[in-house]
């Protein structure tokens, strides 16, 4: 059973990251995906984030009782600051893993920080990730950005991955590919909404509308 992953700070979660996690999870045949908010984002020390509760009730809101989608807490059970690479390890640890693959899902602008994140190698040793090109990304090689990518594999992670248009291949096997899938281009941002809410703009079609009634009562990004 193919099994997906896919963190985020969700402040909140919207349209974006929900279509394009399902046309992810229908293209590489996964069973059920994990949205995983993280607890104190190590990139994002700088901004006031919703509180944990919120961000992760407005996940559970979002995903309601579709059956292709899973929330997970377990980031927001685990004291410090999350990182991707022990979330990894606690699901690989869980019974019954053995019989299940599990992907990290992410989108390119997370990707190509990841030389930040906590023992990134490590990522890679442990699971293929699927990178989801964002609005305006693209992938191919046609695109300034695709080479900038393979760029980055190669002197960031290893020289060994052979880049093709949509995929990185580890030849030595010490590393899980990394896939490139194109998404709908929907371009909204957790940022983008958050100026609207503050603004006192609708924020309308950018979020569920369940999201969407939840932060007005709550009174979140005023
Ligand atoms: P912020 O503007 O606060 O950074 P965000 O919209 O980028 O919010 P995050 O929680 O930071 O949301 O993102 C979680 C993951 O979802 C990241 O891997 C990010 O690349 C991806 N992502 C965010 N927005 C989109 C989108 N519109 N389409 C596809 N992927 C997205
Ligand atoms: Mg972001």
């Amino acid at each position: 059973m193919k099994i997906g992953l896919f963190g985020g700070t969700f402040d909140p979660i919207h349209l974006g990251h929900l279509r394009a996690v399902k046309e992810v999870a229908e293209s590489f045949g996964l069973s059920k995906t994990y949205l995983i908010p993280a607890a104190q984002p190590p990139h994002k020390p700088h901004r006031d984030i919703a509180p944990a509760k919120d961000r992760l009730e407005m996940v559970r809101l979002a995903v309601g009782s579709l059956d292709a989608f899973e929330v997970s807490d377990i980031e927001l059970n685990r004291k410090g600051p999350s990182y991707t690479i022990d979330t990894l390890k606690h699901f690989k640890n869980m019974p019954g893993a053995e019989d299940r693959a599990f992907y990290l899902i992410m989108g390119l602008d997370a990707f190509l920080e990841i030389d930040t994140w906590k023992a990134y190698l490590e990522i890679f040793e442990q699971v293929p990730v699927i990178i989801m090109a964002r609005p305006s990304a693209g992938t191919g090689p046609e695109n300034p950005p695709w080479a900038r990518v393979a760029d980055f594999i190669g002197s960031k992670i290893s020289d060994q991955y052979r880049c093709s248009d949509m995929e990185a291949r580890h030849d030595g096997g010490e590393y899980h590919s990394i896939h490139f899938m194109d998404v709908s281009l929907l371009d909204i941002s957790g940022t983008h909404i958050r100026d609207f809410a503050r603004q006192g703009k609708s924020i309308q079609f950018l979020v569920p509308e369940k999201v969407e009634l939840y932060i007005r009562q709550r009174g979140l990004y005023q």
